[in-house]
């Protein structure tokens, strides 16, 4: 079901502008910044300690939703916290009691 761009409804990222934050996730992959929270294995939302093959790169806003592919849009997330979110967005996981916000600042 491909939606034409009509100039009506919900604002969201090309094809082509999800293909490219897509492609810097994959580079963001090689950095030691994201080897190292691979490593620490703390899953950013449910706060556990995983081994380093089972975390998985989150995207705190969604690509589908205009989220970026940079360090304050990516975390680190366990495979069971990414597939229970889903394309919610931070607030709406708030919201369901899902995440706790993060209040330390
Ligand atoms: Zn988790």
């Amino acid at each position: 079901m491909a939606r034409k761009k009509t100039g009506k409804g919900a604002p969201g990222p090309s094809p082509e502008a999800i293909k490219r934050e897509k492609e810097k996730a994959r580079e963001m992959r090689k950095t030691t910044w994201w080897q190292n929270l691979v490593n620490d294995g703390i899953c950013h939302y449910c706060g556990g300690k995983f081994d380093a093959e089972t975390i998985t790169m989150d995207h705190v806003v969604p690509l589908s939703r205009g989220g970026k592919s940079t360090k304050g849009n990516i975390v680190p997330a366990c495979k069971d916290c990414n597939t229970k979110k889903k394309h919610a967005t931070p607030v709406e996981m708030i919201l369901s009691g899902a995440i706790k916000p993060d209040l330390k600042l």
